[in-house]
């Protein structure tokens, strides 16, 4: 492809919004332009690195027998209610959702779990023609809080979504097993170093869940891996064993300590210079928004540990869940923020405990009075020790709960999420099949998806320089750049025309860079910057049909033959797309 043919413009500014390495290069590029909040033009050049990752996704997937339809977009609320979710995808506000002109509630699919269990329902009648595994390939839309980072949290994106259906709990375990194969492949096709992790279900639902992280510093997830054992979970979801608390303190009778202004554990800790984080034990209060309306739920926990919010409003069940106000808190303690404790809390309170604060005694905690604690407070003694469950935030150093080993914690771009999802959504919405013997039975569903724009800005996110993109050779926009140094150079103009041809004769993609009034630093400029992972350049040598060889990924040229490089070019490529 000839460069000069096409609409090709790069920037010299970054966006002042772009808050990542991903989002900055790919608009200076013209990968990418933000038509609105969370709304991205994709580019020519953007199209072909998805187009490359839609191929990959497809390919594996009809490998493994799935089949591919498409779903609507826009989605009427009737089956959002038949699943019990429009509620909570309404309360976290994530759903965009309006009036059709009849009146009719609609929303525009974030995930399609009920339309496909609907068509399930019509058309998968008998236990043989089980197993089905369907997907799509669709834009998806979801009015994420704070859309940013560019592709990677978009409130339109781009996602494949599979679905399987099974007629036995073992057979949703396998199809599941055969998706794990098919994600493993296809991130490995990708050319990225990636991480598959234990996760959290969310508001899908559901019995067992794995991501698939692309390994980034930058990544908005953090993972919890252990390479003594090979764990590795979400931190939303990870669990650990931690260090025992030290020995309780002398048995002394509990008693107020005044605490003036100090409302955190550092503030504490500087106030009692003898007194251990562990033996301080901080009550945090939220507001959980249930099924049966707002509650307040005071969760206690070992000063040196933190809450996990979404192991709370799992355990709670809650539609959503946010700090208590300060008028909340006044409330319930009686007091400003910073002075809440177990003791003598309102009644409407729900106290629970993270299992840290467990064989802690003697400790340190709000007096639900300004500027007031209660010290040598003893469980048993002085209060029933609440319920206690695992609330908390796995933290680096902790032990892995199977073996030996310790956690260490480190980011990662959530690309793919795969799910086990039980029997939810088609009980829920009756969707059965008649089963070798006896009654009806309703379906075993599996979930799987992939962000497919997110895959591209992650892809750049793990791999860039300061000069800009570096693509993987199975997903870059082109795999070869001809760079011509003088376009109308009798010698020059004969080789890259060779070069161009017999690449674009072998297969491959190559954008052939001939432009007319640009000099050669410029076209080098956007060569770094555009991160087409191979360049050939044809300059001053071209009469001796000799070229200069540049891997992306490495530094320095070098010069060889043209047949050496169109060779180095073919194999290297091979080499990548090997998988
Ligand atoms: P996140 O936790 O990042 O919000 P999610 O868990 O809600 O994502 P899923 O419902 O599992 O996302 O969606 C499947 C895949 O779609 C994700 O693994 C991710 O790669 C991609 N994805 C989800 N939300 C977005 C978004 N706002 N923009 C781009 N891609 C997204
Ligand atoms: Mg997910």
């Amino acid at each position: 492809m000839k460069l000069s043919t096409q609409l090709f413009v790069t920037l010299k500014e970054e966006p002042a919004d772009a808050e990542v390495r991903s989002h900055a290069l790919m608009a200076r590029a013209g990968f990418l332009y933000k038509l609105a909040a969370g709304q991205y033009i994709y580019g020519p050049l953007l199209l072909r690195v998805l187009r490359k990752i839609e191929n990959i996704v497809r390919e594996e997937h009809n490998r493994a027998g799935c089949q591919e339809l498409l779903m609507p977009a826009l989605q009427p609320k009737e089956l959002w209610e038949a699943s019990g979710r429009w509620d909570r995808y309404v309360a976290d506000g994530i759903l965009f959702h309006f009036q059709d002109r009849k009146g009719s509630e609609v929303c525009l699919g974030p995930t399609h779990e009920e339309v496909i269990t609907t068509y399930a329902k019509r058309f998968v009648k008998s236990y043989k023609q089980l197993p089905v595994i369907l997907y799509q390939i669709q834009t998806k839309f979801r009015d994420e809080i704070r859309p940013r980072f560019g592709l990677m949290r978009g409130r339109e994106f781009i996602m494949k979504d599979a679905y399987s259906f099974d007629s036995t709990a073992e057979a949703m375990k396998e199809s599941y097993l055969r998706m794990r194969e098919v994600y493993f492949r296809i991130f490995q096709r990708t050319g990225l170093r990636f991480t598959p992790v234990e996760a959290d279900s969310g508001a899908i639902g559901g019995t067992g869940s794995e991501e698939f992280m692309v390994d980034a510093d930058t990544g908005e997830d953090a993972i919890a891996v252990c390479h003594a054992t090979g764990y590795a979970a979400n931190c939303e979801k990870a669990v650990s064993r931690i260090s025992a608390p030290p020995a309780a303190a002398q048995n002394v009778p509990m008693h107020k300590e005044p605490t003036p202004g100090a409302k955190t554990c550092d503030a504490l800790i500087e106030m009692f210079p003898g007194l251990p984080i562990e033996r301080l034990l901080k009550t945090i209060l939220y507001e959980a928004n249930t099924q049966q309306g707002t509650q307040v739920v005071a969760v206690m926990a070992r000063g040196d540990r933190e809450i996990n919010e979404v192991k709370l409003l799992n355990h709670l069940d809650a539609l959503d869940l946010a700090l208590a106000t300060p008028e909340t808190v006044k409330r319930v303690t009686g007091a400003e923020v910073g002075y809440a404790g177990p003791i003598g809390l309102a009644d409407d309170v729900r106290l629970l405990a993270d299992k840290s604060v467990e064989g802690v005694q003697g400790f340190l905690c709000g007096g639900n009075e300004t500027d007031t604690h209660y010290l040598d407070v003893w469980f048993g003694r002085d209060l029933e020790q609440p319920e206690t469950l695992d609330l908390g935030l796995v933290q680096a150093g902790d032990f892995v709960l199977e073996g030996e080993g310790t956690i260490e914690i480190t980011r990662g771009i959530e690309v793919g999420h795969i799910f086990q999802l039980g029997r939810k959504y088609s009980e829920a919405m009756d969707a059965k099949f008649a089963p070798e013997q006896g009654k009806a039975e309703a379906f075993w569903m599996g979930c799987y998806g992939i962000g497919i724009s997110r895959i591209a800005a992650s892809a750049i996110e793990q791999n860039h320089d300061d000069k800009g993109m570096i693509w993987p050779i199975p997903i870059a926009p082109y795999s070869v750049l001809i760079v011509q140094m003088r376009a109308g150079d009798e010698a020059q103009d004969a080789l890259a025309l060779e070069v161009h041809d017999r690449l674009e004769a072998a297969g491959i993609d190559v954008l052939w860079d001939e432009r007319q009034k640009i000099s050669p630093g410029a076209k080098f400029k956007d060569a770094d910057l555009i991160g087409v992972p191979l360049r050939i350049v044809v300059g001053r040598d071209a009469a001796e049909r000799k070229v200069e060889w540049n891997d992306r990924r490495e530094e320095g040229n070098e010069v060889m033959d043209v047949d050496d490089a169109i060779g180095r070019a073919q194999s290297t490529i091979a080499e990548a797309l090997a998988l």
